[in-house]
């Protein structure tokens, strides 16, 4: 089962948490038992599995890359966004999640990302589920 998620970024670098609806995409599938693959279809823009209680953490990261890794003028890419495909490399374009009992089986603290870095925009989440045979 393949599904698509719409998801839009509220800034040009913005932790979206897109949980919920991973969630409701593997219930939606019925499947029991078995891999989630979330995975973005951009080049700026990754997918990363980190702490949902506390959004101050999102916010450091997001600050962190961006002050590390500033939108510099000396890169050569014409588009003007290199800070952004490279911080995208670093967080990676997918995860794997195993489901069991109907259920993503996350960590207490963790939460689902979409990490974009060259936003607003709505981006394009897919979600494959693998039931085991
Ligand atoms: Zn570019």
């Amino acid at each position: 089962m393949l599904r698509e998620l719409g998801v839009k970024s509220r800034q040009r670098s913005d932790f979206v948490d897109i949980t919920d609806e991973v969630r409701e995409e593997v219930k939606r599938s019925g499947i029991r038992s078995g891999i989630c693959i979330v995975f973005s279809r951009h080049t700026t823009a990754g997918i990363t599995i980190n702490e949902g209680a506390d959004p101050d953490v999102q916010r450091d990261m997001v600050d962190f890359l961006g002050s590390r890794i500033p939108v510099d003028p000396s890169f050569r890419h014409s588009e003007g966004n290199s800070d952004a495909h490279i911080k995208t490399t670093l967080t990676g374009n997918s995860t794997t999640i195993p489901v069991a009992e109907g259920e993503l089986l996350l960590g207490t603290w963790q939460s689902v990302y979409l990490c974009e870095f060259d936003g607003p925009r709505k981006r394009q989440v897919l979600v494959k589920l693998l039931a085991d045979p």
